[in-house]
């Protein structure tokens, strides 16, 4: 089916329902004026769209959307399922559900089909988002041992393991039964649970919802034509697999909220790249573009409030969240909620319906966006070089962190900032994604590898791919058990040309390390008007103070033709071996970490790796200022971001960049068989 995606940017969220009917036409004609083309309404509305069972009440929304659409303003409906009517909560006997629940999922795809059904033949009608904020501190999954859940799990582990000898495999002999009908849902409060055990309810939890979203989309296609369907993701996937669910959706989304409940609104370099992290997190979850669903564009909060952002912040946040893949933006809310659980979040305008500061910023955000937006929509290239982060890998490593300080995601978003700080675009992506464009693959942390995923990643470098792997990699197979059947790493020793011995939990502190390795040399473009030419560089060697590894040591030994780029400087038994290795494999080329490094040689082993990789040369910035390329029909486009609260100068031609600045210009696209940004860099007078 063709899907046809709205050709409209920028949208806000509003609640038809809070407000009486003459405001309707206030804020329309006000939303017109600022530049919006797009309302979202329908969230948290099942109660009052469906007050009596299979009987529907869309008489507001349709009157709602008429008073839109004579301001031009098409609608993005929503289909409301996080939160049930009384009736379906008293015929499910519980306030929350769980989505097993047989009455709660059938009570879905009735209400889905129903109101896509009444819309159907509704012009103004472009676009559905089903759920709402999925993930987050939104609906969390509880831990839930009904009826339901406990036949659904045991027809799902039968599926997964087909015999219960398979199952006692992976779980444990103490923990399986004789038929599947008598396993029981792992009891979270059971000191001898298996990790295996908790990861495979957390998988089965979220395979749950993701085949409810497949039945949801599937009532709605039937009568939503070509319009698409979407859901918005909040944050990390902490108990949903997005990339999983986001398969039968026609475009992922996400909520952004950068600042959301934080204490301080000053800038924190690490908070800019994780917003960065998390956008190309969400984009990776399906690939090509996204949508914002929830913008934030004041101050925001459920019971805790941040501060309010500062002049040029929510522009600033718009403009990343555009530079990194989305093409329509929707501000939450147009006006701060009468009666909701987020009391602080800001809306466009306040209650009174008065314009604000924010109102005015949206505005000008709308001027300096829309011209690109209008060019680049649809469009979003791949980039030759991506990381591995998935929803799997996280929670099976989490499961069984070993070091209190490790955290799965902050580990894989240090690597992410050493493309974030020289300004190169990575793709995040899951591990069922192919390798097809790329040339360098980050994945650091495969605790969990299968044989498929092991044999994905050898066909890769031996085609001549750039692979980069780490410690606690190879340690589980696909279900669970430990895999015993190569040297540590498992899978992976051949590939990286390396033994694991042994591993130390660093536990007592970081172990140094040094470097022994020719420094790296780096090609950049300088920044548009920065007036240096564009050369190569070394990287300065960093402090020793500088060099170290958390978390784990592996004990490593190198086979002969493997290179040794740094090893262990502490003092110990394993004093000099190797902590860094590269090997080459095939045409291509497998890089082993040993540890959990320090940025600085994060930055080292990156720069390394995308000169092995050929990666084409990037923009070098100040600390802070984010340049980001997307291309577009006509041209492509320059997003040059100015992160930092400090007013930043390029003289040729002269860009000022004041705090929080943002500037976004088009260039000339690349000449078939170039260097991209080789090309640009001609275009930019020195
Ligand atoms: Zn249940």
């Amino acid at each position: 089916m063709d899907i046809k995606r709205p050709q409209v940017s920028f949208g806000t969220v509003y609640y038809p329902e809070e407000w009486d009917e003459e405001h309707w036409e206030t804020d329309a004609s006000l939303m017109q004026k600022l530049g919006l083309g797009l309302v979202r309404m329908g969230d948290d509305s099942w109660a009052s769209l469906e007050s009596v069972e299979g009987s529907y009440n869309f008489a507001l929304l349709e009157k709602a959307i008429e008073v839109f659409a004579a301001h031009r303003i098409k609608t993005v409906l929503c289909v409301p399922l996080s939160l049930p009517p009384a009736w379906l909560s008293q015929k499910c006997k519980t306030n929350e559900p769980c989505f097993s629940n047989k009455i709660y999922r059938e009570a879905c795809t009735s209400f889905a089909a129903a109101m896509t059904s009444h819309f159907a033949t509704n012009a103004n009608v472009v676009g559905w988002q089903i759920f709402s904020r999925i993930g987050g501190n939104a609906r969390a999954l509880k831990n839930c041992y009904c009826p339901d859940c406990t036949s659904a799990f045991q027809k799902w582990i039968e599926k997964r393991y087909g015999t219960v000898e398979k199952l006692s495999r992976s779980w444990g002999a103490g923990r399986t039964a004789a038929t599947f009908s008598e396993i029981c849902l792992p009891d979270t409060a059971s000191r001898y649970k298996t990790a295996a055990q908790e990861f495979d309810y957390k998988s089965f939890r979220s395979d749950t919802f993701a085949s409810l979203v497949k039945s949801v989309v599937q009532a709605m296609r039937a009568n939503t034509h070509s319009s698409p369907i979407t859901m918005d993701f909040s944050g990390y996937p902490e108990e949903l697999d997005y990339a999983k669910i986001s398969q039968a959706l026609d475009v992922t989304s996400c909520c952004n909220f950068p600042d959301k409940g934080r204490p301080t609104g000053s800038v924190v370099h690490e908070k800019v790249v994780q917003t960065g992290a998390r956008l190309e997190y969400l984009r990776g979850t399906k690939g090509g573009t996204f949508w914002v669903m929830e913008q934030q564009c004041g101050a925001s909060g459920w019971s805790l409030q941040s501060r309010t952002p500062t002049a040029g912040r929510v522009r600033l946040w718009t403009a990343q969240a555009v530079a990194h893949g989305a093409d329509t933006v929707f501000f939450a809310a147009w006006r701060a909620r009468i009666a909701n659980t987020d009391d602080f979040n800001d809306g466009i305008l306040p209650l009174n319906g008065n314009s604000s500061r924010r109102s005015e910023e949206i505005q000008r955000t709308l001027m300096v966006l829309k011209p690109a937006l209008s060019d680049i929509r649809g469009n979003m290239k791949g980039s030759p070089c991506n990381i591995i982060y998935s929803a799997e890998e996280k929670w099976a490593i989490d499961e069984r962190r070993g070091h209190e300080d490790f955290s799965y995601t902050s580990a894989v978003t240090e690597y992410y900032q050493a493309f974030f700080d020289r300004n190169i675009p990575v793709d995040i992506i899951s591990t069922d994604r192919d390798f097809k464009y790329s040339r360098l693959v980050v994945a650091p942390y495969l605790y969990m590898l299968n044989r498929a995923l092991q044999a994905r990643l050898d066909s890769f470098v031996m085609a001549g791919g750039t692979l980069i792997v780490t410690t606690r990699s190879g340690i589980i197979g696909g279900h669970g058990a430990y895999r015993a059947d190569s040297p540590m790493p498992c899978g992976l020793s051949n590939m990286a040309g390396i033994l694991v011995n042994e591993t130390d939990c660093l536990r007592d502190g970081p172990v140094m390390l040094q470097w022994t390795a020719p420094l790296p040399t780096v090609r950049s473009i300088q920044a548009p008007g920065s007036g240096l030419a564009k050369k190569a560089e070394p990287l300065p060697m960093p402090s020793v103070s500088q060099m170290y590894g958390r978390y784990w040591a592996d004990i490593i030994t190198a086979l002969p033709e493997t290179k040794v780029l740094a090893t262990y400087s502490s003092d110990g038994f394993y004093k000099d071996t190797p902590a860094i290795t590269m090997h080459h494999h095939g045409r291509g080329t497998v890089y082993y970490v040993g540890t959990q490094l320090s940025p600085a040689l994060i930055r080292l082993l990156i720069a390394h790796a995308t000169a092995q990789a050929d990666i084409p040369r990037s923009y070098k910035t100040p600390m802070g200022v984010e340049v980001v390329r997307r291309s577009g029909n006509e041209n492509d486009w320059l997003f040059i971001i100015n992160h930092t609260h400090s007013q930043v100068k390029l003289e040729n031609p002269p860009i000022a960049l004041g705090p929080m600045g943002v500037r976004v210009m088009a260039v000339a696209k690349p000449r078939a068989k170039t260097s991209e940004l080789d090309d640009l860099a001609e275009k930019i007078p020195e």
